[in-house]
C-alpha cells in the first residue's frame, strides 16, 4: 500500500509493444496537488505513460496506484482523471457554454434512495440546469472566459479555444488534470502567456497536474517537479531548479537549457582536464575517470587580454557575438572547440579573452559506461552527422515522430511542416556494442588507432582515438592491439540523436 499523500504512483510500469519497450520500469510518486512534468525528446514514451495513467493504455507489467488503491486495470471513465490533448477537439457548432457543458449534460450521478422495503438502492440522475450553469460559469471564471459564454468556437483565437479544452476538462472536478502537449499548436508568444496563465490555474483550482512537453523551458517555468526522460527510462527527477543546477548526465544537462558539455578526465584530486586544461573542481572523482563535463554559458567569466598573454591561462577568441535583450551571448574558440558564453558586457568581437570558471561551477557526470556520447556533433547540408573527423549516414527522421525526408533532403513532419537541419547541433550516442571496426583505415566512416583494450570478463572493450582525438568504445569478442590503426563502421539506424536546443528553430516557412 503506498503513502496515502501521493495522489498517483507507478510502481515498475512498463509498457511494450510487441518487442518495442518505449516505457522501462518507471517508478513515480506524485503528491496531490504537485504541477509534475514528463520532459524529454520526441519518441521518449511520455504520452504513453500519460495515457496509462489516464487508462486509454494498459502497462505490460508493473502497477499504478491512485490515493494508494490499485487502478492498473480500471477503465478510463471510472478514474477520476481528465485530460487536456494538444488538438481540443472542440465541437465547431456549439458555443463555448455549450462545448463546456457537454460532458455535464450526459452526465449520471448516483443518489441513493431508501424503497419501499427498507433497503438502500442506487438510482442515477442527471444533473439539473441550474447545477450544470453554476459548474460551468465557475470553469470559465477559472479561465477568465466568462464574457465569451455565448461565443462560437470558430471566432476564438488558439489559446482562447485552448482554454476552453481546459475549462471542458476542469468542469468534471478530477482530481488529476493530463496535459498532453496542451500549448504545442499555439504560436510563441501565446504559448509564454498561456504558460503563466496554466501555472495561475493551477494553484487556483489545487488539484495534480501531470504535464507532457518536449520544451525544456516550458518546463523550466511551470513545474514544481521535472521528470526527464530518454527512451523510456527516467534519467531525473527534480524541482527545475535542482535539474538544471545539477544534471546527472549529458543528456539532461542538453535538454535543460544551453549547456558546453565537454568529454573530459580526471586528472588529479579536484582536477579535471577538458578544453585541454586543467580546472579546479569541487566533485570528487577517481584519478583517470572519464567523465562528462557541463558548464552553463552564463557562469563561463572572460577578461579581455592586455599585452603579453599568460600561458598557463585559458584563452579564446570571440568569434559570435549576439544580442539576446538582456544579455549578450559570445561563442568562442579555442583550438578546435568552442565555447558559448553569456555577460551582459559588451566586448568587441574578435577580441582575445582568458576564460574562467568557478570550481563550483563545473558540474561533473559520470560517463555511461554502455554508450558512446558525442555532446559537440553536427548534421550538415547532406544529413549526414559530423563527430569530430568522422562522418556517418543517420537517420534523422528519428527527431521528429512520423517524419519523412524530401527529394530537397528537408525533414517534413507528419503536419507537413518543413526543417532544414543542415549546421544543427545535436547529441549522438552509440552503443559499445554497436560500434564496429575493421583493419586498416578509410574502411569505415572514421579512421583511428586502438589506444587500449580491456578484456571486461565476456569480451573487450576497445578505445579506438582518432586524429582529433574523439574516442570510440566498441564491444567486441576479437583481440586487437594497441597501436593498430583501424576504422570504424557504424549502421546508421544504430546513432541516437538529441537535437539541442528546439526543432522549431529549424522551421523553414
Ligand atoms: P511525442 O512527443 O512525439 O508524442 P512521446 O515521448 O510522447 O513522443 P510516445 O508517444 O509515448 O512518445 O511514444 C513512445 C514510442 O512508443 C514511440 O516509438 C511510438 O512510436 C511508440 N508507440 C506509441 N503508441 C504505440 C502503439 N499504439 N503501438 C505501437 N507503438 C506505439
Amino acid at each position: 500500500m503506498a503513502d496515502k499523500n501521493y495522489i498517483i504512483s507507478l510502481q515498475g510500469v512498463t509498457k511494450s509493444f510487441g518487442n518495442n519497450t518505449v516505457v522501462d520500469d518507471f517508478n513515480l510518486d506524485i503528491t496531490k496537488g504537485e504541477f509534475v512534468t514528463f520532459l524529454g525528446p520526441s519518441g521518449c514514451g511520455k504520452t504513453t505513460t500519460l495515457r496509462m495513467i489516464a487508462g486509454f493504455e494498459t502497462p505490460t507489467s508493473g502497477q499504478i496506484l491512485l490515493n494508494g488503491e490499485d487502478i492498473t486495470r480500471i477503465p478510463p471513465h471510472k478514474r477520476p482523471i481528465n485530460t487536456v490533448f494538444q488538438r481540443y477537439a472542440l465541437f465547431p457548432h456549439l458555443d463555448v457554454y455549450d462545448n463546456v457543458a457537454f460532458g455535464l449534460k450526459l452526465k449520471k450521478i448516483p443518489y441513493e434512495v431508501t424503497n419501499k422495503k427498507g433497503e438502500t438502492v442506487t438510482k442515477y440522475r442527471h444533473y439539473t440546469r441550474e447545477e450544470i450553469d453554476e459548474k460551468v460559469m465557475r470553469a470559465l471564471k477559472i479561465i477568465d472566459l466568462e464574457d465569451l459564454e455565448n461565443r462560437d468556437i470558430s471566432t476564438l483565437s488558439g489559446g482562447q479555444q485552448q482554454r476552453v479544452a481546459i475549462a471542458r476538462a476542469i468542469v468534471n472536478e478530477p482530481e488529476i488534470l493530463l496535459l498532453d502537449e496542451p500549448l504545442g499548436a499555439l504560436d510563441l508568444k501565446m504559448r509564454k502567456e498561456m504558460q503563466l496563465e496554466l501555472k495561475d490555474m493551477h494553484k487556483k483550482i489545487g488539484i495534480t497536474f501531470i504535464y507532457v512537453t518536449h520544451d525544456q523551458e516550458e518546463a523550466l517555468t511551470m513545474s514544481d517537479t521535472i521528470v526527464v526522460m530518454k527512451d523510456g527510462v527516467i534519467q531525473q527527477v527534480g524541482n527545475p531548479i535542482d535539474i538544471y543546477n545539477e544534471p546527472v548526465n549529458a543528456f539532461v544537462a542538453n535538454f535543460i537549457g544551453e549547456s558546453n558539455i565537454y568529454n573530459a578526465t580526471m586528472v588529479g584530486k579536484l582536477k579535471v582536464k577538458f578544453l585541454n586544461h586543467v580546472f579546479d573542481c569541487v566533485d570528487d572523482f577517481p584519478l583517470n575517470e572519464k567523465v562528462d563535463v557541463v558548464v552553463r554559458p552564463e557562469d563561463v567569466e572572460m577578461t579581455v587580454i592586455k599585452g603579453k598573454s599568460d600561458d598557463s591561462r585559458l584563452k579564446g577568441k570571440i568569434v559570435t557575438k549576439i544580442f539576446k535583450g538582456i544579455h549578450y551571448e559570445y561563442v568562442l574558440i579555442m583550438g578546435k572547440s568552442e565555447i558559448v558564453t553569456q555577460s551582459t558586457k559588451d566586448y568587441e568581437l574578435d577580441s582575445e579573452v582568458y576564460i574562467d570558471v568557478e570550481p563550483a561551477n563545473i558540474q561533473i557526470m559520470k560517463r555511461s559506461s554502455t554508450e558512446n556520447v558525442y555532446p559537440e556533433a553536427w548534421i550538415d547540408k547532406n544529413n549526414k552527422l559530423i563527430i569530430a573527423d568522422g562522418e556517418f549516414d543517420v537517420d534523422i527522421t528519428q527527431l521528429l515522430k512520423g517524419s519523412h525526408v524530401d527529394d530537397d533532403l528537408y525533414l517534413i513532419g507528419a503536419d507537413g511542416k518543413k526543417y532544414d537541419l543542415d549546421d544543427a547541433d545535436v547529441i549522438a550516442s552509440i552503443d559499445f556494442t554497436d560500434v564496429q571496426i575493421v583493419d586498416g583505415h578509410d574502411k569505415g566512416n572514421v579512421n583511428g588507432t586502438v589506444v587500449e583494450t580491456i578484456y571486461k570478463g565476456d569480451h573487450y572493450a576497445v578505445l579506438v582515438r582518432t586524429a582529433e582525438e574523439e574516442d570510440y568504445i566498441l564491444a567486441t569478442d576479437d583481440t586487437w592491439n594497441e597501436g593498430d590503426l583501424v576504422s570504424v563502421i557504424v549502421e546508421p539506424s544504430k546513432i541516437r540523436l538529441t537535437l539541442k536546443g528546439d526543432l522549431n528553430k529549424y522551421e523553414v516557412q
